[in-house]
C-alpha cells in the first residue's frame, strides 16, 4: 500500500548499517519516551459514500508530535514499533484515544459514523487483544458497533487459527472487521468466507493505475464484484482524481477514501466535517 515496503527497508538498513543502527537506537528509546509523554495523536479522514459523498466513516491514523523533529508520519516509526513490540502500548493508546473521541462526536453531534483502527499483525497475535478492546470500549462507553478495526490480510494469516478465534469473538461484541490493503499481500481468497469481515479496502496501488492499464481496472472491478458477492461493502482507498472517482462510481464501489475529498484531518477539523456531514470531491 502507501507505506514503505518491509523489504526495501531493510535493505536501506544493510546499506547504511552503522547510520541506521544508530537511527534504530534512538528510535527505539525515543519511542519509548514518547508513549510515556504521550506524545501521539490522531488524524481521521472521512470515508465518503460513492454517489451522496455522504460521511459513513472515518478512519484514525496515528502522528507523532515530537518536540524537537515536527509531525511524524507512521511510515516512518509503526515498523520500529512493530519490530520492538512498542507497538502493544502504543497500540491500545491509539485504540484508546479513538474510542474516546468517537464516543466524543458520537454524543455532541448525535451522529453515529463509526472510526476504524489500524491493527497491526503483532497486536492481534497478542492473547490479551480481547480484554483490551472491551475494557476499552467498556472505560469509554463507545457501542462496539461505533469501532471497526482494520487488519491485512498477512496479519491474519500469519496464524489464521488464533486469528480466527479473536476476529469470531470480537464480532460477537458487535465489533466489525475491515481488510485493508486487498490484494497487496497473499491474496488467499479461501479464508474471506470464513472470517466476520466486514468491509474490504482496495488498496491504493490499484486504485492508483486502474485508469491507466486496464488490466488494474479490470482487478479492482472484480474485488468489487467478489466483495459484493461475499456480503461485504467494498472501500477504495488513496482516491486522488476525478477520473478514478467515475472509475469507482461505474463499478460500484461503496465508499471512497482519498485525497480527492480530503486528507486526514486534526480532530476539530473532523468535527467540522462530522457537522455538515458531507464532503464534495476538490473540482479537477
Ligand atoms: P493505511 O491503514 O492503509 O492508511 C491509509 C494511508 O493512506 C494513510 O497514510 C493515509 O494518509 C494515506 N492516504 C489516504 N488517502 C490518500 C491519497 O489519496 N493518496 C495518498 N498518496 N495517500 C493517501 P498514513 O496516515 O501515513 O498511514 C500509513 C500506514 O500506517 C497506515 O496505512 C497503517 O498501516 C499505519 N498506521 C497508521 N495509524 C496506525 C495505528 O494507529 N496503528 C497501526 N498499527 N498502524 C497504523
Ligand atoms: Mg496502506
Ligand atoms: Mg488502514
Ligand atoms: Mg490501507
Amino acid at each position: 500500500g502507501v507505506k514503505a515496503n518491509p523489504l526495501r527497508r531493510y535493505q536501506f538498513y544493510r546499506a547504511e548499517m552503522t547510520k541506521a543502527a544508530v537511527f534504530r537506537w534512538n528510535m527505539e528509546a525515543d519511542l519509548r519516551r514518547a508513549i510515556e509523554k504521550k506524545e501521539f495523536l490522531l488524524h481521521y479522514q472521512p470515508q465518503l459514500d460513492t454517489r451522496s459523498y455522504r460521511v459513513v466513516g472515518v478512519e484514525a491514523l496515528l502522528r507523532w508530535a515530537h518536540p524537537e523533529h515536527g509531525m511524524i508520519s507512521p511510515g516512518q516509526f509503526i515498523p520500529v514499533a512493530e519490530e520492538t513490540g512498542l507497538i502493544v502500548p502504543l497500540g491500545e493508546y491509539a485504540l484508546r484515544l479513538a474510542c474516546t473521541e468517537a464516543r466524543g462526536w458520537h454524543d455532541q453531534l448525535a451522529v453515529s459514523v463509526p472510526v476504524a483502527v489500524n491493527l497491526s499483525a503483532v497486536q492481534l497475535a497478542e492473547a490479551g487483544l480481547e480484554d483490551t478492546v472491551t475494557a476499552i470500549l467498556r472505560e469509554t462507553g463507545l457501542p462496539p458497533s461505533m469501532l471497526k478495526l482494520e487488519l491485512t490480510e498477512s496479519a491474519i494469516l500469519s496464524d489464521a487459527a488464533a486469528a480466527t478465534r479473536t476476529m469470531q469473538r470480537l464480532a460477537e461484541g458487535g465489533i466489525r472487521f475491515a481488510l485493508d490493503d486487498f490484494g497487496m499481500e497473499h491474496s488467499s481468497l479461501s479464508y474471506l468466507s470464513r472470517l466476520p469481515i466486514d468491509t474490504l479496502k482496495v488498496d491504493y496501488a490499484f486504485v492508483s493505475k486502474m485508469t491507466e492499464d486496464r488490466a488494474h481496472a479490470a482487478l479492482v472491478q472484480a474485488i468489487i464484484s467478489m466483495t459484493h458477492s461475499l456480503g461485504m461493502v467494498a472501500i477504495a482507498e488513496g482516491v486522488e482524481r476525478s477520473d478514478q472517482l467515475f472509475y469507482l462510481q461505474a463499478y460500484g464501489c461503496d465508499a471512497l477514501q482519498g485525497f480527492l475529498f480530503s486528507r486526514p484531518l486534526p480532530l476539530a477539523a473532523l468535527l467540522q466535517v462530522l457537522a455538515a456531514g458531507i464532503v464534495m470531491p476538490a473540482a479537477a
